[in-house]
């Protein structure tokens, strides 16, 4: 399958792509540099908003802000003022962590991981989840990168990827409480096709998983654990994917300079990009908002 590259700005390391239907645009933010970015495909139009604070994850939101995670907390954007403001903290006590990959499960909860980004200490992280009233659980603890999310069309099953186990995981899923149990390894990615990093769901119930070293998006069955699909792209550190377009029939992949040596950079000119790749076939799911309005 075809990829293109974006005509936007290089990431340092992009992550968390999220297709916002009713604007019909692209969001995504580059972690180390701490910002936000906006693409609308049907004008090229292309915008940033510093978010600062190792902005790691974007979600919508019914009111129309954006929802963040920042390096150790929850946080409201405006995207048209700029305006931020911080909802929830978590792990004041711990200055080497920072939350990293999040996403809204199917009761509009933010759900969203953290990870020691300075020694990639194992186990040092956790997965929390923030509730309507701006509370925060720990849903997950001992987790060492926490990345990738996705929740069943029927919100039975949560999958999940802690990368460093090279899995996705797949939990029962109980949306009136948010609890998860029962785990189960539904893929495993062999050491010579990367490391499992964001991920995406379809509408046949398949997850698309980013490949970070592993130059490509590969589509896995979570009943089998088989490999069904792979999108190569010309970059090795890919981190994720979300479908996007009008009938949510495109794949948009974020990307990575970080982690590269000069030698690899110049070898991989387009590693920061985010890619489309368009009509792969199947249809995903609309984003998930967080429920912080009830109009
Ligand atoms: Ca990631």
């Amino acid at each position: 399958m075809e990829v293109f590259n974006l005509d936007v700005p290089l990431s340092v390391l992009g992550e968390g792509p999220v297709w916002d239907a009713c604007r019909q645009c692209l969001w995504w933010v580059d972690i180390e540099p701490g910002l936000v970015h906006r693409y609308m495909p049907s004008t090229g139009q292309y915008r940033m908003l510093p978010a600062g604070d190792r902005c790691s994850s974007l979600v919508l939101c019914t009111s129309g802000n954006l929802m963040l995670t920042l390096k150790d907390g929850f946080a409201e954007l405006d995207p048209v003022s700029g305006a931020k403001s911080y909802l929830a903290r978590v792990e004041a006590d711990l200055p080497e962590n920072r939350f990293n990959d999040g996403k809204c499960d199917p009761a509009g909860r933010f759900w969203a991981g953290t990870m020691d980004y300075r020694n990639g200490v194992t186990g040092a992280g956790k997965l929390y989840m923030l509730n309507h009233d701006r509370s925060v659980e720990a849903r997950l603890s001992g987790i060492t990168c926490s990345n990738g999310m996705a929740w069943s069309a029927d919100h039975t099953v949560f999958y999940y990827i802690d990368t460093p186990s090279r899995e996705v995981a797949a939990y029962r899923y109980d949306r009136a409480t948010g609890n998860i149990y029962d785990k189960r390894v539904a893929v495993h990615i062999p050491a010579d096709q990367g490391l499992p990093d964001g991920m995406t769901i379809d509408s046949e119930g398949m997850l698309w998983v980013a490949l970070w070293g592993g130059s490509a998006v590969a589509r896995y069955d979570p009943y089998s654990g088989k490999r069904m699909a792979v999108i190569e792209l010309p970059v090795s550190n890919v981190t994720s994917c979300t479908f996007g377009g009008e009938h949510l029939e495109d794949l948009y992949i974020t990307t990575a300079r970080s982690g590269l040596s000069a030698h690899e950079l110049s070898q991989q000119p387009l590693a920061g990009a985010v890619f489309v790749c368009r009509s792969v076939g199947v249809r995903g799911e609309p984003a998930i908002p967080f429920l912080d309005s009830t109009d």
